[in-house]
């Protein structure tokens, strides 16, 4: 049975993590893999992360099963980080392993409920979307995102193709820091993009990674709520691997907004969806977030870490496009300084990412997205100076 199997193409993220670490050069540069690291390349424990786990540690009397739906307690706490008060009889809602658990959840949701749906992509987006939905066997379609002249949104195309959605169609939104291209709509754009959405009777889709590692908590979550409080139904698959540093925990939860009278059946649906793919969700991850959001001060400390990571980036956002200013003797590249969340999309060729890393050890991905927490104040220049050499 086994021989008809033919192999997977390789993970291009996965492919140059190897690379990496096959490079001997000292002074190489890894802007590849998308996980947060510190000035010195460490992807930390979070503090509030540690202090929980101690506890947890002491106080845990069992590890039997949790409900189907994971804890209740730490499903009502990512509905309220997510939404804010006045949504808990809409949501119906799952833990799930990761944020790519709760998007695989709320594939085949839709899938179940509507197979004639077809699931909208933004052009460009994380390889996982596209691949999960070709996988599941579901009609899939692109809308123009990035204009790639600015590195800016192609609004204008956005809205050209969003106007060919069908009604009970799925758009996938990236709730904000886009990833791979770090450009996000205004909240005007989104007021646009709302209003298209209603009117084409379309199920928005928000993938929400990275709350917190934009303009803050609260900000990063603003569109979300916009989009629940303006339609009917809306599914949000949210991760907590980035804000709560617990990428190996696979931590994630999927909200499923519908009408109070509906929220019973629906919530079956998803318990349902649970049992057939894992039976349970992981807890580990997803009881240590509870026990964070239901601490006011480890709840002030995990915030004031998170903000410090935040800020970090926006730094390195900052002194990059300076020295690429004055690198390249020119504006070029100013976007990086506008762009939010971990990741930019640079505008450079396939030949000259290629350069970067062979003449300079520097790794990116092909398209020239680089992860801005893998920079430091030493590197920011090192970049810029590669990068201009490549023009
Ligand atoms: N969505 C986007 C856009 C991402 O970039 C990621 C992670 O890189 C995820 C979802 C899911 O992350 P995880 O499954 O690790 O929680």
């Amino acid at each position: 049975m086994l021989e008809a199997l033919n192999p997977q193409p390789q993970d291009k993220i996965l492919q140059l993590i190897a690379m990496f670490r096959e490079d001997a050069r000292t002074d190489k540069i890894d802007l590849g893999v998308g996980v947060y690291k510190d000035a010195t390349g460490l992807t930390p424990v979070m503090r509030a992360i540690k202090a929980a786990e101690k506890k947890l540690w002491e106080t845990e009397t069992t590890k039997t099963y949790t409900g189907l739906a994971g804890e209740p307690a730490y499903n009502a706490a990512m509905v309220q980080l997510i939404l804010g008060a006045g949504f808990a009889d809409r949501a119906a809602s799952i833990a799930t392993p990761g944020g790519t658990g709760a998007i695989r959840q709320a594939l085949e949701l839709i899938r179940m409920a509507n197979p004639a749906a077809k699931v909208w992509l933004s052009a460009p987006t994380w390889p996982n979307h596209p691949s999960i939905v070709k996988f599941l066997g579901m009609p899939m379609a692109e809308y123009r995102y990035f204009d790639v002249a600015s590195s800016g949104i192609d609004f204008a195309g956005l809205m050209a193709d969003l106007a060919g959605v069908a009604a009970g169609d799925a758009v996938l939104l990236h709730g904000c820091c886009h990833n791979p291209t770090g450009a996000n709509l205004t909240p005007a754009q989104w007021d646009e993009v709302i209003a298209l959405l209603q009117a084409k009777k379309a199920v928005p889709f928000v993938d929400l990674a990275y709350q917190g590692f934009g303009d803050g908590l609260d900000a990063d979550a603003e569109a979300t709520r916009k989009v629940a409080a303006a339609f009917p139904e809306v599914l949000i698959a949210a991760s907590c691997s980035k804000n709560f540093g617990i990428y190996r925990e696979r931590t994630g939860v999927l909200i499923a907004l519908t009408s109070p009278e509906r929220k019973a059946v629906v919530q079956g649906n998803l318990n349902f969806l649970n049992r057939q793919n894992y039976s349970f969700p992981p807890d580990h991850g997803a009881r240590l977030v509870t026990m964070i959001l239901e601490d006011a001060a480890l709840t002030a400390d995990w915030k004031a870490e998170l903000e410090e990571t935040r800020l970090n980036m926006l730094t390195l956002r900052q002194q990059l496009a300076d020295e690429l200013r004055k690198a390249t003797n020119s504006d070029r590249f100013d976007f990086v300084a506008h762009h939010r969340g971990m990741f930019s999309r640079l505008g450079l060729t396939e030949a000259q990412v290629v350069r970067l890393r062979e003449e300079a050890g520097i790794y990116m991905v092909g398209d020239s997205r680089i992860n801005i927490a893998g920079l430091n104040a030493q590197t920011v220049p090192v970049l810029a100076r590669a990068i201009a050499a490549v023009l």
